[in-house]
């Protein structure tokens, strides 16, 4: 008997299992969400825009390109948002890669990766993170042979939280032939505060390969709604634009994140708050002894090899991400789901003979 068969570049492509649900969304630290409200404004002009879903949304999404070209300093052609800088991703390396090319990007990194990339048929090329957690971009450069089409860079790393120097960064492009695409994915960007950090929009005004992915998601606090960008050449742009179904972006969402671009200065006042919380976090952990990567994101690692899933079972009461093997992510949350997390993290320790840094 015959059955329609899905194309073999899915075979290896595991099934999105989604992470158990927390005992309330509050104490959710799985997901590298923002534990506030909307933004001001945001709410009155989405439940504005519910009174006319009847109608198809502006699939040139007008009124967000030129929010975001003016905030950026770029016209509106450098621009192609998506549902999610994820699904901006999955465009741009269907539009970029087939099968016989070849994808390098660092691992331990953003779970999204191995699955976008695969399923263009490309051959993926992982390599190691240093054991600082940082991208390896010497071995990165090394890798790239003459099928490589696409390299990924994320800074701040998911899951492991540092950055990539702008020296790093600027000596890669140097070495890594004009038509490579490098892909700077800043999901985390609003949440550095590391001066000598990569900027993905420095490097994309110094280099025509360079493309910078940003997203509603994390800092602006939209997750839900599904807003991400790139920001490239206008070639490039367009390459994503045509690889995107028309009308992804609702009204809904589009107006929303308008709406949290306009309300900077709550903005900046809750992502400083985030990273003052990531401070009391980081320096809470490494005291009890924990060895915690320098982090410049709204999460911290937790390195724990084998441990990591008796770890995040451990921390049942609060939400966290193990990656089994290899260690687990903890989301910046409030500040009391925060302290609940470091004295889960000290009892553990302390259960298991493991003594605080001396
Ligand atoms: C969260 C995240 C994104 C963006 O997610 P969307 O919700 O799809 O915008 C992109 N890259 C990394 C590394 C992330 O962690």
């Amino acid at each position: 008997m015959s059955t329609p068969r899905a194309r073999k570049a899915l075979d290896g492509i595991p099934v999105y299992r989604p992470g158990k649900p927390a005992i309330t969304e509050d104490h959710k630290l799985s997901s590298n969400e923002n534990p506030y409200a909307p933004l001001p404004g945001v709410m009155e002009r989405a439940a504005a825009e519910l009174g006319r879903i009847n109608r198809y949304p502006d699939a040139g999404m007008t009124a967000l390109y030129e929010a975001l070209a003016e905030r950026l300093g770029v016209s509106p052609d450098h621009l192609a948002a998506g549902t999610g800088s994820v699904a901006v991703l999955f465009s741009l390396l269907n539009a970029h890669l087939e099968a016989g090319d070849e994808i390098v990007y660092a691992w331990r990194s953003f779970e999204a990766y191995p699955i976008a990339a695969d399923l263009t048929g490309a051959t993926a090329v992982r390599v190691p993170l240093r054991p600082d957690a940082t991208h390896d971009l010497d071995a990165m450069a090394a890798a790239v042979t003459d099928r490589t089409k696409v390299v990924l860079v994320c800074t701040p790393n998911n899951p492991t939280g540092p950055v990539v120097t702008a020296a790093e960064l600027e000596t890669f492009l140097e070495r890594v032939p004009g038509h490579v695409l490098v892909v700077v994915d800043e999901a985390y960007v609003e949440f550095v505060r590391d001066p000598a950090a990569a900027s993905g929009l420095a490097a994309l005004a110094a280099h025509d390969n360079v493309v910078v992915l940003r997203t509603f998601s994390k800092a602006y606090g939209l997750a839900g709604l599904r807003v991400g960008y790139a920001i490239a050449r206008p070639a490039i742009a367009e390459s994503i634009r045509k690889a995107t179904p028309p009308f992804a972006v609702t009204d809904l969402s589009q107006v929303a994140a308008v709406a949290s671009l306009e309300a900077q200065a709550a903005l900046d006042e809750r992502v400083e708050a985030i990273v003052q919380e990531r401070q009391v976090m980081v320096e809470a952990l490494r005291g009890q002894g924990w060895d915690v990567p320098a982090t410049e994101a709204n999460f911290v690692w937790l390195p724990l090899g084998e441990a990591a899933l008796d770890f995040a079972a451990a921390c049942d009461p609060v939400s966290v991400r193990p990656f089994a093997g290899e260690g687990v992510r903890i989301s910046v949350g409030a500040p009391e789901v925060n302290a609940q997390l470091i004295a889960l993290a000290g009892a553990w320790r302390t259960a298991r003979g493991r003594s605080p840094r001396t």
